[in-house]
């Protein structure tokens, strides 16, 4: 549980909380060590070089060279430079991109934009476990085909798709490829030769570091257009003086993430699997979206003739923080484009709980207590009357 308050936070996936050791990394950065990155005086100096350091660390997770890695505000930025970038760079070559019906919507936002453009998507459609066929992958690419940009992990359902095998039919096409791995930080390999790809998105606030900060790996070579024109910083391809503090805090954050994987993948397997486990035999109507190939860390069940944004409130009411669809999503009743993607219908509500650093088990067996508590609660409720009636009548 979070220290002083008796509430268990099961929202890793929204955000994490900064690690005591990646603040203290970022300490000096703030304070006696404030240069401008940029400048070229020893207070430039000293900036510069933790830059330098972060981004070494950042490119030794990924198996990449540091000069492949950019420094951006975040995973909406990372996200919206790979796409734009590719797209302005390579309109020469064609205006046709490849996607799915379930990434997040700072890839989705930024296709649909293109698509007023004139630009072209493929929106691949998922199985009921909300993971892409690399037949329709191979089957959708083409002559014009400039850009595939497939997640890594899924931030609703943890889905992991199969990025690498399709990466791999795009590269002998000639086609980028680009990968949102802003959810798999710390819980998935990360090599970008073996995943293929020629950018990866990043998010420092989803692995333990700070919010307003992200990086993106861009593949030596690679074809790549400006979105922030400016000063001269990051090779002069992101204009915007140096966020040190927040970059200290990335390299730091990843480099952890990294050493801890292995033992956490684990054990939050475990602690998840346990919670799961108890869910499904003690409530009734209740099903695990994202079959089995999904992340550790992430419990997405649908509770049927309940909304999700109702039980969201309930166990918040309750001390349990979790969140409905995805918090970006959140505070609207239709179920979200990923969960209409892999057919849940709207009988069910669906909530995510995910797991992170300081989930216990006591958290998870208390969350479970709760939710069989809310959701027999809310089930006698006029709603649930309402709808078992028409289920019968029907
Ligand atoms: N991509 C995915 C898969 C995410 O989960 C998120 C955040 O929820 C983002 C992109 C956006 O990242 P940021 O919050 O750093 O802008």
């Amino acid at each position: 549980m979070e220290k002083g308050e008796n509430r268990v936070y099961l929202d890793y996936a929204a955000t994490t909380p900064l690690d005591e050791a990646v603040l203290d990394a970022m300490m000096p950065y703030f304070r006696e060590d404030f240069g401008n990155a940029s400048s070229q005086h020893a207070f430039g100096r000293r900036a510069v070089a933790a830059v330098d350091e972060a981004r070494e660390k950042t490119a030794k997770v990924l198996g990449a060279r540091s000069n492949e890695i950019y420094f951006t505000s975040g995973g909406t930025e990372s996200d919206n430079w790979a796409i734009r970038g590719v797209a302005k760079a390579m309109r020469g070559k064609g205006k046709h991109i490849i996607s799915t019906a379930v990434e997040h919507h700072a890839v989705l936002h930024t296709l649909r934009d293109l698509e007023a453009e004139g630009y072209e998507v493929t929106y691949l459609p998922v199985d009921d476990c909300g993971r892409v066929s690399v037949e329709d992958a191979v089957a959708a690419m083409r002559e014009d085909t400039i850009l595939l940009s497939v997640m890594l992990a899924n931030n609703e359902i943890g889905t992991i798709e199969p990025v690498g095998e399709i990466a791999r039919a795009a590269k002998e096409r000639g086609i980028l490829v680009h990968t949102d791995a802003v959810q798999a930080v710390g819980l998935l390999p990360l090599a970008i030769d073996d995943l293929c790809v020629d950018l990866m998105s990043l998010s420092a606030h989803k692995f333990y570091g700070p919010k307003g900060v992200g990086a993106l790996y861009v593949r030596k070579g690679t074809k790549l257009g400006k979105i922030l024109t400016g000063g001269a910083q990051e090779r002069t391809m992101r204009g915007g003086t140096y966020n040190t503090a927040g970059i200290v805090g990335l390299g730091k954050a990843i480099e952890l993430a990294e050493a801890r994987r292995t033992e956490e993948v684990k054990r939050l397997t475990a602690l998840r699997d346990h919670f799961v486990s108890r869910v499904l035999s003690e409530i009734e109507f209740a099903k695990l979206n994202g079959g089995k190939d999904r992340l550790a860390n992430n419990a997405n069940i649908a509770f049927r003739y309940i909304e999700g944004a109702d039980l969201v409130s309930a166990l918040d009411r309750a001390g349990i923080a979790a969140s409905a669809g995805s918090a970006c999503a959140s505070g609207t009743l239709e179920p979200s484009h990923v969960l209409q993607a892999i057919g849940v219908s709207s009988e069910y509500g669906a909530v995510r709980f995910s797991l992170g650093k300081y989930t216990t088990k006591e958290d998870v067996d208390h969350a479970a207590d709760i939710l069989f508590r809310e959701t027999e609660r809310l089930r006698k409720t006029d709603l649930f009357a309402r709808r078992s009636a028409e289920k019968v009548t029907v």
